[in-house]
């Protein structure tokens, strides 16, 4: 068998875990299996470097940004071949040239376009472990570039998709999927398996388990995720095509405090209006969330729409500069909100669910002020203050808990 194994920052944060990890993989390699590890930065490497960024050029080009960041993931994997090596396992560390992990241009944002098998396999067929640089690749004009935050899962899946791994395992410090952040959520509980779309709209509303793209590749590819913690032998949670919907509607419940609210008043009533609002934010790369419009009055209406914190002052500065072409009277904003999520593939032909979420929301005094949905996911937007109880509501109310 062929086995892709990714392991997070965390997972090879020092010594005693880098050869924790090295004792894992030698294991799945004793037993005749083909293994191949993608690893993140050690620990906060990434952030350390960031911020070592800063303090020399804070307006620094994206190019170099990449060019730093990609030394990070090198250092995990040649320590973690050493590692390897020291315990008589042959290993060998490569990066994102030496594989020919081929990406778009994108510095700091770059999608993999191709990624060439032949020197992984000719290394695997010397036996060797392989180890690979996670969030990086290389672009056409032979420069660095990085995935995003948190990019090495997608690293994981690109690789176990081109050269048909057998399992693509991602090790983190948690134990699975689990219906709540147990964090919050006392009695939550870890999920055997999801469905893909689940976990796409689970990985967006800020679960953090897995990067965003890493599931839409895996259900491209049709390539099986198992999620599992790096730190014990539980069992993990499956991430697939059709997960066993253990007889339940909703999966999960997830919150997302980094989001914003923001209201335009008095605007034309008019065809286009909303186009021209939403195509001037679109032309800033502004995300935007839940739309909700006002029914018109007088021929005027209000808009309000959610973004992610970090785009709050794009946005509201945006919005501003085209105040009078966009026709708005005032700019209205409220940070201090929160977006809760019930996500569940059996809710789709299940009438009711909306209604017994919004029960569980009144019957905890909960106050909803936007609400939005898709075939698999209801979220509303709710007071911060408010998120804990609200997450330990619907759980319960949904029957969820353990
Ligand atoms: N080291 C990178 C980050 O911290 C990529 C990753 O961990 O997946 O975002
Ligand atoms: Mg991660």
């Amino acid at each position: 068998m062929l086995i892709v194994k990714k392991f997070g920052g965390s997972s090879v944060a020092d010594r005693e875990r880098i050869f924790n990890v090295a004792e894992r993989c030698v294991e799945e390699y004793k037993k005749g299996n083909d293994v191949i590890v993608v690893l993140s930065a050690m620990g906060d490497t990434t952030d350390e470097l960031i911020a070592k960024a800063k303090e020399i050029n804070p307006n620094a080009s994206r190019r170099e940004m990449d060019m730093l960041l990609t030394t990070g993931e090198q250092v995990s994997v040649s320590l973690m071949a050493m590692a390897i090596s020291s315990m008589g396992i042959p290993a060998v560390s490569l990066n994102a040239f030496q594989v020919g992990m081929h990406c778009t241009s994108a510095y700091g944002n770059a999608r993999f376009k191709r990624v060439d098998a032949d020197r992984i396999r000719h290394e695997l067929e010397y036996r060797k472990i392989v180890i690979i640089t996670g969030f990086q690749g290389v672009n056409k004009y032979e420069d660095y570039v990085t995935l995003g935050r948190g990019g090495s899962d997608t690293t994981a899946v690109a690789i176990a998709a081109a050269l048909h791994a057998d399992a693509c395992e991602i090790y983190t410090d948690v134990d699975g999927v689990y219906t709540a952040d147990p964090r919050i959520v006392k009695n939550a509980r870890k999920l055997e398996s999801i469905s893909y779309d689940e976990m796409l709209e689970l990985a967006s509303l800020g679960a953090k388990v897995l990067h965003n793209r890493s599931v839409e590749m895996a259900k491209k590819y049709g390539v099986q995720l198992i999620v599992r913690s790096s730190l014990n032998r539980s069992e993990g949670t499956v991430v697939k095509e059709v997960a066993k919907m253990e007889k339940m509607l909703i999966s999960g419940v997830a919150s997302d405090k980094n989001t914003s609210r923001v209201s335009v008043i008095g605007v034309q009533d008019k065809p286009g209006v909303a186009f021209k609002i939403f195509n001037t934010l679109a032309k800033k790369g502004i995300n935007v969330d839940i739309i909700l419009q006002s029914v018109g009055r007088g021929g005027t209406k209000d808009i309000s729409f959610t973004v992610s914190q970090e785009d709050l002052n794009d946005t509201l500065k945006t919005l501003e500069e085209n105040k009078e072409s966009l026709t708005i009277q005032e700019i209205k904003h409220k940070d201090n909100v929160a977006k809760i999520s019930i996500v569940g593939a059996g809710m789709m032909s299940n009438p009711g669910v909306a209604a017994k979420m919004f029960e569980s929301l009144f019957n905890a005094q909960v106050n909803i002020s936007m609400i939005s949905t898709s075939e698999v996911r209801i979220t509303v937007l709710i007071d911060e203050n408010d998120v804990e109880r609200a997450m330990v509501a619907v759980h319960d109310g949904f029957g969820l808990g353990a």
